[in-house]
């Protein structure tokens, strides 16, 4: 038994078997499924041993804002899916990207941003690390230029989202982390939309992904979590960072994840299979004017992101003809799509991202980005596609 563990039956196995059995070691019990440890802390055998644990002599749980062993195995699993060396887990998304720029930037460092990155984030950098004398540009996700003309000496953060949200543009990761590289910088991409069964950016070249695990990882809409995982040496910053300021993921969290993984490229698969299906067929309404969805071959970004994604995802949006009126009694006549600003869900979402998700920018700043009044967001989830087209086509007939 001991040897099976230890000659490491996973070395090279497929992200499907990775994603059902990485991380887990059988515990005395014979458990199959994950066991969930709801600890605090961790007794010891000895005064003696208790010492050498704090001094970390010996390896071994002390407390579960450093270690858990259902996190570790979250953990775990999602390096061996990301084809990282470590990851380390967070209580949320924002957690995992304020917790990489807090480790890795100081005052007078600089970072480089995708303009249409989640709105949270953008917030992060530009109010808060901005306090604290890190300077952020923002420049758009597809433009190689700006993103050449924006690099400064003290640049240390390329950060992007690919394919963005909610216009699917498509980002060079391979590209972007050539000109990180360059300059002396690192590339940390949000991998949140596509995840791992759809896109790997550390085989891009990218030095760290994070994740919202609150989305796709996760699946079904049941709880937040991050994760930040690359090479070994930047993950330890980031790890020490999280064991000092405390946003840690639940062990429970990492038991739901788990379950999460256990079913995600089945999962995206659908996604994308449906998404197509309804961008294909929102082309077709006479009232739409506009579908954006990377999967379209008459996206700008199809070609790359079919290069470098393995499917296109869940995530699309269209612009019916009319405004804010239009789009409103759209979104207002479905009833079985859910009115939500989450996405990667097993049920499909639908909001106005000019007046939500996205309501915080300014007219010129929506105008840069595409946000139109006209526009709407899907995320599209796991029901049958005919039932959602159904429910659309009340709304977008009666415009
Ligand atoms: C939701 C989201 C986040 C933030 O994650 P939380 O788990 O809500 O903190 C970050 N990036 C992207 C792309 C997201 O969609």
């Amino acid at each position: 038994m001991a040897d099976r563990e230890q000659d490491n039956p996973l070395a090279g196995a497929a992200l499907d078997t990775l994603a059902v059995r990485a991380g887990h070691v059988r515990t005395a019990e014979g458990e199959h499924g994950e066991p969930l440890f709801l600890t605090s802390s961790y007794v010891f055998a000895s005064a003696e041993e208790a010492a050498a644990r704090f001094s970390g002599e010996q390896p071994g749980n002390v407390y579960s804002r450093y270690t858990n062993p259902t996190v570790r195995t979250f953990e775990e699993r999602i390096a061996a899916l990301e084809g990282a060396e470590q990851a380390v887990a967070t209580a949320s998304g924002m957690a995992a990207i304020l917790s990489t720029c807090v480790a890795l930037l100081k005052a007078g460092d600089h970072v480089v941003c995708s303009r249409d990155v989640f709105g949270t984030t953008t917030v992060l950098m530009d109010k808060y690390l901005g306090k604290f004398g890190v300077d952020s540009t923002f420049v758009p996700v597809t433009d190689l230029e700006q993103w050449r003309a924006a690099m400064r000496p003290e640049t240390k953060i390329l950060f992007l989202e690919t394919p963005s949200n909610p216009l699917n543009e498509v980002a060079d990761i391979q590209a972007l982390a050539k000109l990180a590289h360059d300059h002396g910088a690192w590339l940390v991409v949000d991998n949140c939309l596509c995840t791992p069964a759809l896109q790997l950016p550390l085989k891009l070249g990218a030095d760290l992904v994070v994740h919202s695990a609150t989305k796709y990882l996760d699946g079904q809409g049941r709880c937040l979590g991050g994760v930040v995982c690359g090479r070994r040496e930047l993950v330890n910053e980031v790890l020490s960072f999280i064991r000092t300021a405390g946003p840690s993921m639940s062990p429970f969290n990492a038991w739901v994840f788990l379950k999460g993984l256990e079913t995600l490229r089945l999962r995206m698969d659908a996604h994308s299979v449906s998404a197509l299906s309804l961008a294909k067929w929102l082309q077709q309404q006479p009232t739409v004017e506009k579908v954006f969805y990377a999967g379209l071959p008459d996206h700008p970004g199809h070609e790359l992101a079919a290069k470098q994604q393995r499917g296109f995802g869940g995530v699309l949006s269209f612009r019916v003809k009319g405004g804010r009126e239009q789009a409103w009694q759209v979104i207002d006549s479905t009833r079985i799509l859910s009115l939500t600003a989450n996405l990667g869900d097993a049920k499909t979402t639908i909001v106005h991202p000019a007046t939500t998700t996205h309501g915080r920018l300014s007219d010129e700043q929506k105008t840069a980005s595409g946000i139109t009044e006209n526009l709407i967001r899907i995320a599209v989830g796991l029901e049958d596609i005919e039932d959602i087209k159904a429910d659309l086509q009340r709304g977008l007939s009666a415009i």
